[in-house]
């Protein structure tokens, strides 16, 4: 579990904050020096996909905040909360390990702080994954967190919608940094600085960051994918490359329909193969859907790529289970 205030925190080269008061007094002098603050949002078991958004807020920003907090209010109680992957040492280190250069500057620049909050700092009303048990505040971004994964887990977005503007009002971000890979909690999120008249951070100061991909068969990096076994790790690139070819045939001028149908078929023949292998891993389709950015509304079945409509993009994304592991994956598409 994320530690509480008086668990030992591993040695690090950036200071450690885990409780509210003692970060709003960080924040509070960066304030007082007109220092801009760059935010990015954890939940741990960091790879080159958190760091990119690290790197991008190195490089914008005079300070840098990593917060790293495992949000049980976005786990349904049959998820894998207990599971999921804790790794708060090698985690600071990666953070610790990164710096850049800043023209005019002695020294280089590396993250201010890191962030771990308890789940009681965060939830100071208690918390249940129980939906219909919990008690307290809570914020939902109506009308958009049904769709895509919100139709395979209707309380996600609910719980990281008020888990982020817990954790916004405490960093009070000049900048923050979210990843394409989960392009709908980004684009919800947005939507919830915009409606809620956020200044810390603007709308138009949370950027999304492309997706980093494993360099040899392009899956995305993600910290579930440390649950796949051996075998599993080598059909998890099939919902990438299924993505690819619904994405290219929609680029041929194909219709909704049928792109999606080419990403199914790839999913299937490889499903059976995964069977057939001594493991029998079980690789089983969740979705594959085409969503407008703007409204998530699903594309009609026969609609074709029409360019020179604006440059308001498609999502194609997809879930797919490898064994007991669910992936996540997107490209944005033209219109
Ligand atoms: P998480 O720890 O899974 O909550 O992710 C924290 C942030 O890292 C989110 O904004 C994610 O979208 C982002 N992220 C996760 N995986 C990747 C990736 N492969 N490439 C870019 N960003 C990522």
């Amino acid at each position: 579990m994320t530690p509480s205030p008086n668990q030992q925190l591993p040695p690090s080269t950036i200071p450690i904050i885990t409780t509210i008061a003692a970060f709003r007094e960080w924040r509070k002098k960066a304030f007082q020096a007109g220092q801009s603050v760059g935010y990015v949002a954890t939940m741990g078991a960091l790879h080159q996909g958190h760091i990119s958004l690290v790197k991008r807020s190195l490089a914008d920003n005079d300070h840098t905040v990593v917060s790293i907090f495992v949000n049980p209010a976005q786990f349904a109680p049959h998820e894998d909360l207990a599971v999921y992957p804790r790794t708060l040492p090698r985690d600071v280190e990666l953070i610790g390990a990164e710096s850049i250069d800043v023209p005019g500057q002695p020294r280089p620049r590396t993250p201010s702080v890191v962030f771990v909050p308890s789940v009681q700092e965060m939830y100071p009303s208690g918390i249940t994954q129980d939906v219909g048990a919990q008690k307290g505040t809570f914020v939902q971004v109506k009308g958009y967190d049904h769709q895509m994964e919100g139709k395979s887990r209707p309380t996600f977005f609910r719980g990281v919608a008020t888990v982020v503007i817990k954790l916004f009002n405490i960093i009070q971000p000049t900048n923050t940094y979210f990843g394409q890979k989960d392009i709908q909690q980004a684009l919800i999120l947005r939507r919830l600085c915009r409606d809620l008249l956020l200044d810390h951070p603007d709308p138009k100061h949370l950027h999304i960051v492309p997706i980093v991909r494993d360099a040899t068969d392009g899956l995305a990096l993600s910290s579930r994918n440390a649950y796949l076994s051996a075998e599993g790790r080598r059909f998890a690139p099939t919902l990438y490359e299924a993505l690819h070819l619904a994405e290219q045939a929609w680029n041929q001028g194909r219709t909704k329909g049928d792109s999606i149908k080419e990403a199914i078929k790839l999913i299937q023949s490889r499903s059976e193969e995964a069977g057939k292998t001594p493991e029998h891993v079980e690789v089983k389709l969740d979705y594959v859907e085409m969503n407008d950015e703007d409204t998530f509304d699903e594309l009609e079945e026969s609609r074709t790529i029409s360019e020179g409509e604006g440059d308001a993009q498609i999502i194609l994304s997809g879930a797919l289970w490898v064994g007991r592991t669910r992936l996540i994956d997107n490209i944005l598409l033209r219109r």
